[in-house]
C-alpha cells in the first residue's frame, strides 16, 4: 500500500497552499473517480487535498443574466431556474452516471475526471497518459470506444465528460485560483489539451491551481438547444457519441450555432466546421446535412471504430433537427 497525506483545508487559500507545496499533491472533491484511480494504483498522489468542505457548491446569478456555478456544485438535478435557463446543461447532467454518483460528483471533478480507456485504468498495460513514454496499448488493442478526431500516435483516448460537452456549446468560462490567490478565467475550449506528444499533460491548470467555478453567459431568449447521447445501453454508460447543439434561428435563418461533440475526441470537441455551415444559412435539411458532413470530415478512425464516423454524422443531424424544432 502506498501512503499519502490527507488534509481538509478550511478555505480556498489553504487548499491552494497545500496543493502548491508538493508536486504530486491532488485535489479530491466528490472522490467518485479519483478514489478509484488511487485504489487501483493508476494515480499515486503524495497528498490528497480534500476540498469537499469548502463553500463552492452554490450557483450565483450574475448581473448580466449569466450564472457562476461553484466547482463543488453536484452533478445532481439543477434547481428550476437553472433548468429553465440552461436546459442543455440539465439534459447533459441527467444523461451521466447514476443518481447516486451524480449526487457525490462535482462540476470541477467531472471536468477533470480521468479517461475511461481500459488500458489507462489497468496499470499492467502500457499507457503514455498514465506512464509517459511507456507506449499505448490501445493502438494494438481494442480501439472500438476510442477517438476519431484530435488523436496522436501517443494516445487515442476519448474524454468521457457529458457536462464538458454541454459547457462547450454554452461558451462557458472556467475560473481558476492559484498561488497567492491569483485568479484567472479560461474558455472551456482551452481547459483540456489534445494529447500530441505529451498525453499525460491533460489540462491547462498550473501547479497549485484549482477550479473555483464555471461561468455561463446569459442565453438570449429564443435560443434552442438539444443534448443527444448515443451509448451502448440506455443508462449508466459513457457516450459512444454525444452532441450538444445550440441554435438561434430568426425568420428561418441561423444567427448563432454551436455544435460540440463528445465520445469522439480526447477533449470535448467543438466543431467549428459544422457551425460555419449553419451560421447565416436557412435551417433546411440540406444545411443540417452539410453541417453533419463537416463535423465528420476530419475524422480518422482507429482499426475498430469506423462505425463512429457515420454515427457522428447521424447524431449531429438528429441533434440539430431536435434543437431547430423541425
Ligand atoms: C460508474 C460510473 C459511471 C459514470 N458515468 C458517467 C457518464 O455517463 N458521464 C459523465 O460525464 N461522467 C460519468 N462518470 C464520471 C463521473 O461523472 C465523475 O466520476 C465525477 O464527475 C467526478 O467528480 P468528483 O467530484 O467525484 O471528482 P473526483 O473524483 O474527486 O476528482 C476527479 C479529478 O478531478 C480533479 N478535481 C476535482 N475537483 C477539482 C477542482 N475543483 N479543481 C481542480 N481539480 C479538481 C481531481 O484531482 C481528480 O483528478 C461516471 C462515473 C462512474 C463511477
Ligand atoms: S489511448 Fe491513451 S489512455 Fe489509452 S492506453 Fe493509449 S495512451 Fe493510454
Amino acid at each position: 500500500m502506498r501512503l499519502f497525506h490527507y488534509s481538509r483545508p478550511r478555505d480556498v487559500a489553504e487548499a491552494v497552499t497545500l496543493l502548491s507545496a508538493e508536486p504530486d499533491a491532488r485535489v479530491v472533491a466528490g472522490g467518485t473517480d479519483l478514489v478509484t484511480l488511487v485504489r487501483d494504483g493508476v494515480r499515486a498522489p503524495s497528498h490528497l487535498v480534500d476540498i469537499g468542505g469548502l463553500p463552492l457548491d452554490e450557483a450565483e446569478w450574475l448581473p448580466d443574466g449569466g450564472v457562476r456555478i461553484g466547482a463543488l456544485h453536484p452533478n445532481a438535478p439543477l434547481d428550476s431556474a437553472l433548468r429553465e435557463r440552461y436546459p442543455l446543461l440539465a439534459q447533459a447532467l441527467a444523461s451521466g452516471a447514476s443518481p447516486q454518483i451524480r449526487n457525490m460528483a462535482t462540476f470541477g471533478g467531472n471536468l477533470l475526471q480521468g479517461v475511461r480507456c481500459p488500458y489507462f485504468r489497468l496499470p499492467e498495460y502500457a499507457c503514455n497518459r498514465r506512464d509517459p513514454g511507456s507506449g499505448c496499448a490501445a493502438l494494438d488493442g481494442d480501439s472500438s470506444h476510442h477517438a476519431v478526431l484530435g488523436t496522436s500516435s501517443r494516445c487515442v483516448a476519448v474524454h468521457p465528460s457529458d457536462l464538458a460537452v454541454a459547457l462547450q456549446a454554452l461558451d462557458a468560462t472556467v475560473r481558476l485560483v492559484g498561488r497567492g490567490g491569483r485568479r484567472r478565467g479560461i474558455p472551456i475550449d482551452e481547459l483540456h489539451r489534445l494529447p500530441g506528444n505529451t498525453p499525460h499533460r491533460e489540462h491547462a491548470l498550473r501547479h497549485g491551481e484549482l477550479i473555483e467555478s464555471v461561468e455561463l453567459p446569459a442565453q438570449p431568449k429564443g435560443r434552442r438547444s438539444h443534448y443527444l447521447k448515443f451509448r451502448d445501453r440506455a443508462s449508466f454508460a459513457f457516450a459512444l457519441v454525444s452532441v450538444a447543439a445550440v441554435l438561434d434561428v430568426r425568420g428561418g435563418t441561423v444567427r448563432h450555432a454551436r455544435v460540440a461533440l463528445g465520445g469522439v475526441a480526447p477533449k470535448p470537441w467543438r466543431s467549428r466546421a459544422a457551425e460555419r455551415e449553419l451560421t447565416g444559412a436557412r435551417l433546411t435539411d440540406a444545411a443540417v446535412t452539410a453541417a453533419a458532413e463537416a463535423a465528420a470530415a476530419e475524422a480518422r478512425p482507429q482499426p475498430d471504430n469506423a462505425y463512429k464516423v457515420e454515427l457522428l454524422r447521424r447524431c449531429v443531424r438528429r441533434a440539430l433537427t431536435e434543437a431547430g424544432g423541425r
